[in-house]
This record gives C-alpha cells, sequence and structure tokens, in this order.
C-alpha cells in the first residue's frame, strides 16, 4: 500500500525522491509551478530540458533535480482546457499515469505531484481534483512498487479545500 498525503505549499521545498513539474511541450520553463522549479533547480535544469526535445501533451519525462532537495523532476504536460470536448479529461489522466510510470523506473520511494494544468491552462479544479484522486487512489492500492508515498501538493487555497474535503469524504 502506498499513503497519500495531502500538503499545502511550495513543491520545491519538499526533501521527496522526486517532484513533479507541471511543464509546458517546450519543456522550456514557464510560468506558475514550472517557474518556480526552474528558478529553484537552477540553470543547469533547462540545460539538461533542451536536450530532451520537448515532451507531447500526456507525456513525461525525468531529469535531475540540480539545486532542488528533491533528487529527480518528472517533467509532465498537462491538457489546456478547451471546452472539455478536446481529451483534456484522458489526457490529464495520463499524466498522472505516466508520472508514476517515470516513478516506478526510477525505483524512488516518495514522490510530490502539483495540481497539474489548474492555473494557466484553466482545467476546473473540482474535475481535476476528482482525476488526480481516481488515478493515485488506485495506484496506492498497489503492492507491487517500490513507492511509499504521495504527497499532494496544493499551492492555492482553493484547491486545498477541494482535495481536503474530497479525501476526507471519498
Ligand atoms: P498549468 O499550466 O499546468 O495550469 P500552473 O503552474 O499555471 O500550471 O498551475 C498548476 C498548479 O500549480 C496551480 O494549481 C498552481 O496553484 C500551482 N502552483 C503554482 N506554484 C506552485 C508551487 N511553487 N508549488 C506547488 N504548486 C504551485
Amino acid at each position: 500500500m502506498v499513503k497519500l498525503t495531502l500538503i499545502q505549499g511550495d513543491i520545491t521545498k519538499l526533501e521527496v525522491d522526486a517532484i513533479v513539474n507541471a511543464a509546458n511541450s517546450s519543456l522550456m520553463g514557464g510560468g506558475g509551478v514550472d517557474g518556480a522549479i526552474h528558478a529553484a533547480a537552477g540553470p543547469e535544469l533547462l540545460a539538461e530540458c533542451l536536450t530532451l526535445g520537448g515532451c507531447p501533451t500526456g507525456d513525461a519525462k525525468v531529469t535531475k533535480g540540480y539545486r532542488l532537495p528533491a533528487r529527480y523532476i518528472i517533467h509532465t504536460v498537462g491538457p489546456i482546457w478547451r471546452g472539455g470536448q478536446n481529451h483534456e479529461e484522458q489526457l490529464l489522466k495520463s499524466c498522472y499515469e505516466n508520472a508514476l510510470k517515470r516513478a516506478e523506473e526510477l525505483q524512488i520511494e516518495t514522490i510530490a505531484f502539483p495540481n497539474i494544468s489548474t492555473g494557466v491552462y484553466a482545467f476546473p479544479k473540482q474535475k481535476a481534483a476528482e482525476i488526480a484522486l481516481t488515478v493515485l487512489g488506485k495506484y496506492a492500492q498497489k503492492h507491487h512498487t517500490t513507492l511509499k508515498e504521495i504527497f499532494l501538493v496544493c499551492f492555492d487555497d482553493e484547491n486545498y479545500q477541494i482535495y481536503k474535503k474530497m479525501m476526507n469524504n471519498p
């Protein structure tokens, strides 16, 4: 079993094996959590990202964590919300699933997720939380994994309240 833990705060500060970045498909950095991660990890991160050739929406790629307390960064590209008829839900589900796949390949024990796509990409927060908790909740039942704890990191209060309610009343 994997423990699911909700916290509110800045994902760049966490001492975990890997943090997940809500990147854009260029992997060249951006605003929001992506900007915070690049700023905290330092310029070596951008240099490694430039070697990766971008990342398709829904997929996930790994870099080192550089100056972060986290050893690795798993960069995933969430969908931009365009009304909901453009595979947004399936793509967001793929982000969580593919990030977990990368975590398994790295054989790590702890990972932290931000609320992918719920900032500039405007995915409705309640719907995004349902997708995240469905994928992560299902994964947490697994026995054959090196992962021991998954942190759900909410930065803004609105997401934190949504997750708190959903995790107390599943
Ligand atoms: P996207 O483009 O995928 O929407 P954003 O970075 O704009 O990405 O927003 C994704 C989520 O990340 C939002 O819920 C936002 O509140 C959150 N966020 C912003 N900065 C941080 C941070 N330092 N740590 C954790 N989460 C953050």
